[in-house]
């Protein structure tokens, strides 16, 4: 039966191994040791589990509690192998009783979690058939996935119910026959008491059936799992294991359009090779995307945690992450079996894009990174939509016009907007401090080689053109200036990252800015950035590396907070006594890049804070990001902006902090849509900060 078994689950994996080497490679596999803390952390430790506190630390007893059960069955299968299962008499020693102590913990460990587990399952049970928790529905969940989450609880039930069967008939014919027990048996101890009548041959019955009942359940539910929404019970180490480490927000470069570009901008670049397959760009259909998104469809739980955080979803639009994810799964198992017989020209006539996931979920996506922050196996949801939208924009040129135009005006202006690039620098134009001293801003291009100053402030084109960001790098110059910080500007030599076009799916865009501005950088031997714009500070700092930029850059909030810490810049108050401020935690800058302390910091010194109940990792979107500041939002119930201006406006705080130029836009429109213009400012810390010197 062993052999049978396994024999049944090595097909199944093999299958699993097949498809696998169908697929492209996401990323190399290095950092071991970074990978394998990270297993220890979000596996071992159950961290990110345990962000739903009461439920998450459940199903944390019910995960550690499986992998001691399941030492403890595999010596129950080797015993049963050995023979020594089967002794009536107790005449040989359990295989692993030999580890003493260790099999003693092994054995007890076991017994005392099969009654958690028993608990807690049911527990799960409950909550799915008489709950109604809402992240457990949504269109993408079928009949089948219901019904097939009760079947695997109530696999575990079964196993959990024999294995104290098993265990309180082995005490208690133990007890009776005067045979010494082999492990500690917390649990099944005070079960033996309900069963002392039973004669010595029945009990010895009962643990022999629990036993075989047990092993057959342990090699049914194996081989159930592969084809269950529990696979994720043998998925999620490895899928942990392998998961990015990168900042969640920085998005992979596409080399396949690295080759191309390179050679538009350098005839003598070697030509791509052109050889084997036609190149696509994007992901249409399963067979274009990496074997780390169909692991991670492997490894989705249906959890709806994702779904749950949202901003799209929560605002009624058709996006879901969990059906992103279980879409390409079930695309998969659609398509695989063709795949696998004729290759990656199989066709049946049918795609991921259009037959399963719409254009309309792809882009009502803000690249917010919530759902990957909260997914309990490390799912990447947001690299798969921009696969998607890199083959609507490139293949099909399917992106929403608005997007169109963004990205049009990038090409020809440096920027997403109609402006001129030779208006770059004129938000620096007539800079004045309060008492009317004027401001000169430095350019890069004033400084001779062997005199750079320390940090090139990377301004980004919102806080260039738009009027009211321009007052965010107008109080940071301010600040700089104040506080003494060597700086210079590159003027109207910066143009767009392309931050923008990287994230609508217009990666050839996207490098060509890139490739500009690092020449530009490059030859003026940058070293260090500060940038006020956490799209920029993603862009600069995580993306650029790829292709050759490699900048310590912080955002004007780090920087703010060192001068504090320095001293450079001294405590006072008076500005905004009394008023109180929350502070909304910029995607790109708190959940994409961890910086969650610096603007607190630079504010705890003027003013006092109030924080949201969405607040740093769980903030929510301010829904500008993804290109979504630049196009109608798609169809839903309201928008997003609105609702983190609910949230803020739940604070009673007479001020709205920002660090980004597009939450400010957003959370400026959210205000003015609940006519609180009136009594609610929204500021960036950088003006909160300048205003309090009365810069
Ligand atoms: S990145 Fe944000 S908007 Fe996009 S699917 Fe995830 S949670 Fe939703
Ligand atoms: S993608 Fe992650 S968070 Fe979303 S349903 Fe699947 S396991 Fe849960």
């Amino acid at each position: 039966m062993t052999v049978t078994a396994v024999g049944f689950l090595a097909f199944s994996f093999s299958k699993i191994l097949k498809i696998v080497k169908l697929l492209k490679k996401p990323y190399a596999l290095t950092n071991v040791g970074e990978r394998l803390g990270m297993v220890l952390k979000v596996a071992g430790g159950q961290t990110k589990i345990m962000r739903f506190p009461i439920i998450g630390f459940l199903h944390a007893l019910v995960f550690w509690g499986f992998l001691l059960i399941t030492v403890g069955s595999a010596e129950m299968i080797l015993d049963g192998i050995s023979g020594t299962m089967f002794d009536s008499d107790f005449a040989n020693d359990r295989v692993l009783s030999f580890l003493g102590i260790v099999y003693d913990f092994i054995i007890g460990g076991g017994d005392v979690f099969a009654l958690i587990i028993l608990v807690g399952v049911l527990i799960f049970l409950a909550r799915r058939l008489f709950m109604n928790v809402k992240r457990f529905s949504g269109e993408e969940l079928r009949h089948k996935d219901h019904k097939d989450a009760a079947i695997s609880l109530t696999f575990i039930l079964l196993l959990m119910i024999t294995l104290l069967g098993m265990n309180a008939a082995y005490v208690a014919h133990a007890n009776a026959t005067a045979h010494e027990i082999e492990g500690v048996f917390p649990i099944s101890l005070m079960l033996a008491g309900f069963i002392t009548n039973i004669s010595h041959e029945n009990l010895h019955f009962i643990e022999l059936t629990c036993w075989w009942a047990h092993v057959l359940l342990i090699f049914a539910f194996a081989n159930y799992l592969p084809y269950s929404k529990h696979f994720h019970v043998f998925m999620s180490l490895p899928n942990v294991y392998l998961s990015r480490t990168e900042p969640l927000t920085k998005m992979n470069v596409m080399e396949n359009v690295r080759k191309e570009v390179e050679l538009m901008l350098n005839p003598n670049a070697p030509m791509p090779d052109d050889s084997g397959e036609p190149i696509r760009f994007g992901m249409k259909d399963v067979e274009d995307g990496s074997w780390k998104f169909y692991l991670d469809s492997l490894t989705c739980t249906q959890c709806g945690r994702c779904t749950s955080v949202c901003p799209a979803n929560q605002t009624g639009k058709k996006l879901s992450p969990r059906k992103i994810v279980l879409d390409y799964r079930r695309r998969m198992e659609e398509k695989s079996g063709g795949l696998l017989k004729e290759g990656k020209t199989f066709s049946d006539g049918k795609s991921l894009i259009g037959n399963y996931t719409t254009a309309e979920e792809l882009w009502a996506c803000t690249t917010c990174n919530a759902c990957a922050q909260e997914c309990p196996v490390n799912i990447d949801q947001p690299s798969m939509i921009l696969e998607m939208r890199r083959h609507l924009y490139l293949e099909e040129s399917a992106a929403p016009s608005a997007v169109n135009a963004a990205n049009t005006n990038i090409e020809n202006n440096g920027a997403p907007w109609k402006y001129s690039a030779a208006d770059r620098f004129n938000w620096a134009k007539n800079l004045k401090f309060a008492d009317g001293t004027p401001v000169k801003v430095p350019l890069i291009s004033e400084f001779t080689e062997n005199n750079r100053p320390e940090y090139l402030f990377w301004v980004g084109s919102a806080c260039s053109f738009d009027d009211r960001s321009m007052e965010i790098s107008r109080n940071f110059t301010k600040i700089l200036q104040f506080a003494g910080v060597s700086y210079a500007c590159l003027g109207t030599e910066e143009t767009d990252t392309g931050d923008l076009a990287k994230r609508s799916g217009n990666e050839f865009l996207f490098q060509m800015q890139a490739f500009a501005n690092i020449e530009v950088l490059n030859s003026y031997g940058i070293t260090k950035i500060v940038t006020c714009d956490p799209h920029d500070y993603n862009t600069l700092k995580n993306e650029y590396a790829d292709l050759g930029g490699n900048y310590e850059v912080i955002h004007h909030s780090e920087l703010i907070s060192k001068l504090i810490s320095e001293d450079k810049l001294k405590q006072t108050a008076a500005k905004f006594a009394g008023k109180t401020v929350t502070y909304h935690d910029p995607c790109y800058l708190g959940r994409g890049n961890s910086v969650y302390d610096a603007p607190r910091k630079s504010l705890s010194n003027y003013v006092s804070i109030s924080e949201m109940q969405r607040n740093k990792s769980r903030a929510l979107c301010c829904g500008a990001g993804g290109t979504q500041m630049f196009k109608e939002a798609e169809k839903g119930n309201m928008e997003v902006y609105e609702m983190r201006t609910d949230d803020a406006l739940k604070t009673n705080a007479n001020i709205i902090a920002t660090a980004c130029p597009y939450c400010m836009t957003m959370m400026r429109d959210g205000v003015k849509m609940k006519n609180r213009e009136a009594d609610i400012k929204v500021l960036d810390i950088a003006e909160i900060v300048a205003q309090s010197y009365g810069l």
